[in-house]
């Protein structure tokens, strides 16, 4: 039986697969099981941060295997220490837990938002306010956060209170903004939402409005963080400092992890009991972790990725197809005058290029290590398939 038929066989359909049975990858470039090349603009979803098997990360992952694999939470390792300093100080945030998904590291958000508030508040302050269009994941709990009716189905009940705010809508924020409200959570660049970043006036207003009210802000900086927008988290591009962090995606540089970081004010609200996770923090998604920042929090490195990125912008625009370019640094919309984004991201893939899409829009998440040749030989495809 071939791998598709016994996949699909064996594992839940989930998910719309392309028929696509990926094999290996080196550099910047996949190969699937015939051998057929593409030229990653996704990858796996923004994950993959130093392209596929960069070997100083291939190197430290499999040293870390090696030496130890796991142990419990119980016990503490070296190599946790040191990626939690690390990542705390590119972050600029006092502490960290760690998990193993995006999903994961929202949960603690919401965890830590309404704990801080019951201990200092007692009840009845536990609603949290998202943004319309967002995404924060598909546990209950995150389903329940995510700003999109198309998620709240099937699953009932959900997890209560969250209220949504239309995003960049400042009236609808302070009105919404009661003192039920303990936290505002949001995406400085709503990714499945369509890649849209959000006004700074509106970023700007979020800060302004809930710091009287002692209102936590968590920025879900799961996909727009660890240098995709060109700066460590893309809230440095806005100059403000959330009171909570979660990352994940291309954290490791493609091994499951998600953190959730708090800066002081919320440093001491999880306390022992309170919240856990049996492989978070793993040592070999560490050891990946500390080989990713040793790029990502570097300022020159970071510098590279706002310099490709504007590239990739002036390219792009330069396509006639091409109606405008939506997104910051390596994180990048495309909205389309007359084709569909996703025929654009099936004629790339027969045409040896891999992209993502998000709503209406085609999504590019290029590794964040992708070179200039990279860059030209994927949109010259891109432009080709957009004649
Ligand atoms: C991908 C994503 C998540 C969910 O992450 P998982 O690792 O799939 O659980 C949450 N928030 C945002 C903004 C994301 O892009």
């Amino acid at each position: 039986m071939n791998t598709i038929d016994k996949f699909n066989e064996h594992v839940m359909g989930t998910y719309g697969r392309y028929p696509l049975v990926m094999d290996s990858g080196s550099g910047e470039t996949a190969s699937d099981e015939n051998g057929k090349k593409y030229i990653d603009f996704g990858s796996g979803i923004g994950t993959n941060s130093l392209g596929y098997c960069n070997d100083a990360w291939a190197d430290a992952v499999c040293a870390q295997v090696r030496k130890i694999q796991h142990t419990s939470n119980y016990y503490y390792t070296k190599v946790q220490a040191d990626f939690a300093e690390q990542l705390t100080k590119a972050a600029g945030m006092e502490k960290v837990f760690f998990g193993n998904s995006g999903a994961e590291a929202n949960e603690c958000a919401i965890k830590i938002a309404r704990k801080y508030s019951f201990d200092k508040y007692g009840k009845g302050r536990h609603n949290i306010i998202t943004l319309v269009n967002s995404f924060h994941g598909r546990t209950i709990t995150t389903l329940s956060a995510t700003g999109q009716d198309v998620f709240h189905n099937y699953f009932f009940p959900f997890t209560e209170g969250f209220i949504f705010v239309k995003a960049n809508d400042i009236d609808d924020l302070k009105a919404k903004l009661d003192d039920t409200v303990c936290a505002v959570m949001f995406e400085h660049i709503q990714g499945e939402g369509g890649v849209n970043a959000l006004d700074k006036e509106f970023v700007d207003a979020i800060y302004e409005l809930t710091a009287p009210k002692d209102v936590l802000t968590i920025a879900d900086e799961i996909q727009t963080g660890v240098g995709r927008s060109g700066k460590f988290l893309a809230g440095d591009n806005f100059g403000h400092k959330p009171d909570i962090v979660t990352l994940a995606k291309g954290i490791a540089g493609g091994l499951p992890m998600g953190a959730c970081l708090t800066g002081k004010k919320c440093a001491g609200v999880l306390t022992a009991g309170t919240h856990g996770s049996t492989f978070g923090g793993n040592p070999v998604c560490c050891a990946g972790g500390l080989e990713v920042l040793k790029k990502a929090a570097d300022p020159a490195f970071l510098d590279e990725v706002a310099k490709k990125g504007e590239y990739f912008r002036k390219k792009l625009c330069e396509i006639p197809e091409v109606e405008g370019v939506s997104g910051l640094g390596l994180m990048i919309g495309i909205t389309l005058k007359t084709k569909k984004a996703g025929d654009v991201a099936k004629a790339a893939l027969d045409n040896g290029l891999l992209v993502l899409t998000a709503k209406e829009k085609v999504r590019l998440l290029p590794p964040l290590t992708i070179s200039y040749e990279e860059i030209d030989a994927g949109i010259a495809i891109l432009a080709d398939i957009l004649k």
